[in-house]
C-alpha cells in the first residue's frame, strides 16, 4: 500500500496527539505508554469533544479509565477503552454511548477538512470525504507517477 506519511496532514495528526496528551493526560496517556491516536485533521474537533465529554461523564472515575486505542479502520473510527472493574456499569454505558455517537458522527465528516462528508471507496479503501476531497483523492497521482 502506498503511504504518504509526514506530509502536512501527518504533522497535524502528531500535533493533535500532543494537544491531547497535554490537555487530558489521565485519559489518553496513562503515564506508561502513548496510545495510538491517529485522528485525521478533519475529525480532530469531534474527537476532542468526545474526549472532553468522556472525561466529564467519568468524573471521579477518570483516573482508572483510559482511551487505550483509537484508530481508523475499514469500518471508520474505532475507539477502544480500558477501565478498572470498580467503575460503575452506568458510567461505562454512558461512555460507550458517547463513543458510539462520535464514531457515527465522524462517518458524516470529511476527514481532511471537517466539512460534511460521507464514505467513499477510493481505490478499494474506504475514506470519509466531502465531494471536493473525494474528487481530489480519486485523481491524486492519476496522471503522474513520480516513482516510475
Ligand atoms: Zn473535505
Amino acid at each position: 500500500m502506498r503511504e504518504k506519511l509526514l506530509d502536512e496532514d501527518a504533522w497535524a495528526v502528531i500535533a493533535f496527539q500532543k494537544v491531547l496528551r497535554d490537555e487530558h493526560p489521565a485519559l489518553v496517556s496513562g503515564g506508561r505508554r502513548i496510545p495510538c491516536v491517529s485522528i485525521p485533521r478533519g475529525w480532530q474537533p469531534r474527537y476532542k469533544k468526545l474526549i472532553e465529554d468522556v472525561e466529564a461523564a467519568l468524573g471521579e472515575w477518570a483516573p482508572v479509565f483510559r482511551i487505550s486505542q483509537t484508530k481508523v479502520t475499514e469500518g471508520g473510527l474505532a475507539v477502544a477503552v480500558t477501565f478498572d472493574s470498580a467503575v460503575p456499569r452506568e458510567v461505562v454505558h454512558q461512555v460507550d454511548r458517547l463513543i458510539a455517537q462520535a464514531e457515527e458522527d465522524v462517518s458524516r465528516i470529511c476527514e481532511m477538512c471537517g466539512e460534511e462528508g460521507r464514505e467513499w471507496d477510493i481505490r478499494n479503501w474506504p475514506r470519509w470525504l466531502c465531494v471536493t476531497h473525494a474528487f481530489a483523492k480519486c485523481h491524486e497521482g492519476a496522471g503522474s507517477r513520480p516513482e516510475a
